[in-house]
């Protein structure tokens, strides 16, 4: 095993004479060293790499001290041997429940002693939090500080903790950061340092569709809420044929006097557009008709097949509307300010590492991509989990009996049991045939990570059933015998946690995690898959060919099938192909993006920290600019004309955005005239970008025309010019590459994905009727309550 050696000198290292200030100043003295160094850390080259080793087996030493004093763990080779690999730029592979958590540690420590910063990057913001509380007794006894990023945590807690030695977070929060530090004014409103380095905790990072807009729906929710209370054919009607919806005189009255506003003037008109919506959502779409609600999403039914259509929308408002019917968060509307792949966030951290249980069968892939080298770290102790061949079943009805059947018979002698499902509703199905039983069990499904975490960290204990989807609980160790073990030798004795699968996923990946929950660090385990002829994965890789025909499969016996297991490993291979070159594919068309992204990136920073002064309003409206001179100064002008290039950059960047969307959006069609779409499509974004600086200069002096200039200083607001605080967040899985959009659901983990800002003009325009009716309020006075701003920190 590469690291071996090193491993074993370090740990053969007695730093027990120090005391525990001494191991803070010696950490501190590797520091001053490193930041000496002209390329510290694995960039090292000739003579340097051996002072760097030398430092590297100083500083890892001192961290195995400080864990054993700080948090009473004493680390195993294999986590030194794991931790080496990263601190030189690896993807380590440690089986689950190997201690992941803590090898981390070390290569963190190394790089954060540089004093720049280490983003340690977590499957979701409860491990974030857990691990930053949980290793911080370790960093600090050695003088780093450590910090944590959550999701909705405001800006001065984000850039405290991005300025700590350490900080846990997920990728998510890190890009979203990066977006909106993009859009700031002020060099002060940023929140990000220069990136440094990134340790990857589960080198692929699941996708979160529809993230944080939490706050920003409340006007949507009030005109859907305003929608379902008002009266059929009094307040509003609809046409003969159903298809158009309209307030009547009544509706009209009773709508201006509870929003206090005139609808046919002004912004009322936009108020009027968003409650037609809000009431053809309310009043004319059917939910489990016209759409179904799946997965947090509105999925619309087409009318003529009955089916879901995939990847269709309604015009943005209604989207928005039936989303807001629904109390989901809204998906679409607006135009993106910036976008950033997944590949593209982590391309920017000089230094890259990882570590997870399952990298080996994705190796290629973190080459291609990632560029990063996998190590394989063999587990503490040797797993001695028994994976029993997978039983085959004609339909997923028998193999439900024969799931129940199986879980009835082990949880008779009380063997814990932890049963892994595909979907949310599968869990649902498979609890309530259980609790008919009389068999009480746990259902997860990534809805809630704390308490999630909690009761998959008891799922070891006698007698538990736990059945939960492939997110939830994950980066929680499964102890035999409950969380504090107390029942460890009767569970030991039983066989230990049983593992059943209920179908194979896509990806062999998933398969193995599932497995890899039991049998941590050595203990007894066993894991069982069982699948139906049904299941897609199944169905494609042709199995139901290979069974033989007189098999009496409709049993609750099964097929115990050896020789399918080659057939399926097969097809999750194909599969997982497939998704690679998907994602390879995202990954090429966002290239393109992501090199524009970096040069207007470098031009808005030039102007947000002030090393570039813009200059042309001066030479373009010469008078006046002089007429302003007198009243309102020559500096003031000139930071009017700063602010006005850095709001016409994100414009005009966000229709650059938009109309590559577009643009992207039909590219494939040229692959029928033969020519490559990539290229096509890179060819197009080029000679879109370089008319761009034109644009911009046209959009300042636009906005320049229109600015108001009065005694009280400038209407910002009145040109929609606002800061990140009045954005919005989300992530959205990216299936316009002609990747299969079935797939790509089935397989939140694995593609690549888009962080977006948005910047909605219909909340925009109710941002503006708040202002209208606040000034209304005040001319009608007191009595009229403030409505409260929609537009929040996200
Ligand atoms: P992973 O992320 O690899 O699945 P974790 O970091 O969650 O594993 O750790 C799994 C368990 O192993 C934890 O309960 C932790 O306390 C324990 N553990 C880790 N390292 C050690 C060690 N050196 N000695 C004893 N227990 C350890
Ligand atoms: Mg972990």
């Amino acid at each position: 095993m590469p690291y071996w050696e090193e491993s074993e000198r370090i740990l053969a290292t007695d730093l027990g004479g120090l005391c525990d200030a001494d191991l803070a100043v010696s950490a501190q003295r590797l520091g001053a060293s490193l930041r000496g160094l002209d390329s510290p850390g694995n960039a090292a080259e000739g003579g340097e790499i051996e002072r760097v080793r030398l430092i590297e087996a100083e500083a890892f030493a001192l961290v195995r001290e400080a864990a054993r004093r700080a948090i009473g763990l004493d680390p195993f080779p294999v986590q030194v041997v794991a931790g080496l690999a990263m601190a030189r730029g690896r993807i380590a592979e440690l089986p689950t429940g190997e201690g992941k958590t803590l090898a981390a540690v070390f290569p963190a420590t190394l790089h954060g002693l540089e004093g720049r910063g280490v983003h340690v990057l977590t499957f979701n913001d409860y491990l974030a939090r857990r691990d930053a509380a949980w290793m911080g007794p370790v960093y600090r006894m050695l003088g780093l500080s450590v910090g944590c990023v959550q999701e909705g945590m405001p800006p001065e807690q984000r850039r405290a903790a991005y300025r700590c030695d350490v900080t846990y977070l997920t990728a998510k929060e890190a890009g979203f950061d990066l977006l909106r530090d993009g859009l700031c004014i002020e060099p002060e409103q940023q929140v990000h340092r220069p990136f440094h380095m990134a340790l990857i905790d589960e080198a692929r990072i699941p996708l979160v569709i529809a993230g944080a807009a939490r706050d920003d729906r409340d006007g949507l929710f009030h005109l859907a809420d305003l929608a379902r209370r008002l009266t059929p054919r009094i307040e509003f009607d609809t046409d003969s044929g159903k298809r158009n919806i309209f307030l009547t005189e009544r509706g009209i009255m009773h709508v201006e006097r509870e929003l206090a506003c005139d609808l046919f003037t002004g912004e009322g008109v936009v108020i009027q557009a968003a409650l037609r919506n809000a009431l053809h959502a309310e009043h004319l779409l059917r939910r489990d008709v016209d759409y179904i609600v799946r997965r947090g999403c509105v999925e619309l039914v087409d009318e003529l097949t009955g089916r879901v259509a995939e990847n269709r929308h309604w015009p943005d408002g209604l989207q928005a509307a039936v989303e807001a019917k629904e109390g989901l968060g809204l998906s679409r509307g607006g135009s993106i300010l910036g976008s950033i792949s997944l590949q593209h966030l982590l391309r920017r951290y000089p230094r890259l590492c990882g570590m997870t249980a399952t990298a080996a069968s994705a190796a290629d892939e973190l080459w291609d991509i990632y560029g990063l080298r996998v190590v394989v770290v063999p587990p503490n102790r040797p797993c001695i989990r028994v994976d029993e061949g997978d039983l085959v079943f004609a339909d997923r009805a028998a193999r439900d009996r024969a799931v129940v059947a199986e879980i009835a018979r082990v949880h008779r002698g009380a063997r814990p049991i932890l049963v892994g499902t595909a979907s949310v509703e599968q869990s649902e199905q498979l609890a309530g045939m259980l609790q008919r039983m009389g068999i009480p069990c746990n259902v997860l499904n990534a809805r809630n990570d704390e308490c999630e975490a909690e009761v998959v960290a008891e799922a070891g204990d006698l007698g538990r059933v736990t059945i939960s989807t492939n997110m939830a609980g994950r980066g929680t160790d499964i102890r035999l015998g409950g969380l504090d073990e107390r029942n460890r030798d009767r569970v030991v004795a039983l066989g230990g946690l049983f593992v059943i699968g209920t179908n194979r996923h896509e990806s062999l990946r998933i398969d193995l995690q599932l497995r890899g929950r039991a049998g941590r660090q050595g203990d007894p385990g066993s894991s069982r898959f069982f699948i139906s002829l049904e299941d897609p994965l199944v169905r494609r890789a042709g199995i139901d060919r290979l069974v033989p025909r007189e098999h009496e499969l409709q049993g609750t016996g099964g097929l115990d099938s050896r020789f399918v297991r080659p057939a399926i490993e097969h097809a999750q291979r194909v599969a997982e192909g497939e998704c690679f070159d998907a994602r390879k594919r995202v990954y090429e068309y966002a290239e393109v993006i992501e090199r524009q992204r970096q040069q207007i990136h470098e031009r808005r920073q030039e102007l947000v920290e002030r090393r570039s002064i813009p200059a042309l309003l001066e030479s373009r409206r010469r008078e006046r600019w002089a007429g302003l001179i007198p009243s309102v100064g020559e500096p003031t002008l000139h930071t009017i004309e700063r602010r006005l290039t850095l709001a016409a950059i994100d414009r005009c960047w966000a229709e650059h955005l938009d109309e590559l969307r577009m643009l992207r959006d039909e590219i494939h069609l040229v692959a029928l005239d033969g020519r490559t779409p990539v290229v096509e499509f890179t060819r197009a974004a080029i000679a879109a970008f370089e008319r761009l600086p034109d644009r911009i200069d046209v959009s300042v002096v636009e906005l320049f025309d229109s600015l108001e200039v009065t005694d009280d200083g400038v209407s910002w607001e009145a040109l929609g010019l606002r800061g990140p605080s009045a954005t919005w967040t989300y992530l959205i899985s990216d299936t316009a590459f002609g990747a299969n959009p079935l797939r790509t659901l089935a397989n939140h983990a694995s593609i690549g994905l888009f962080a977006v800002l948005l910047w909605s003009p219909l909340l925009f325009g109710w941002g503006l009727y708040l202002h209208w009716r606040r000034r209304r309020a005040r001319a009608r006075g007191p009595a009229q309550a403030e409505p409260s701003d929609t537009q929040q920190e996200p």
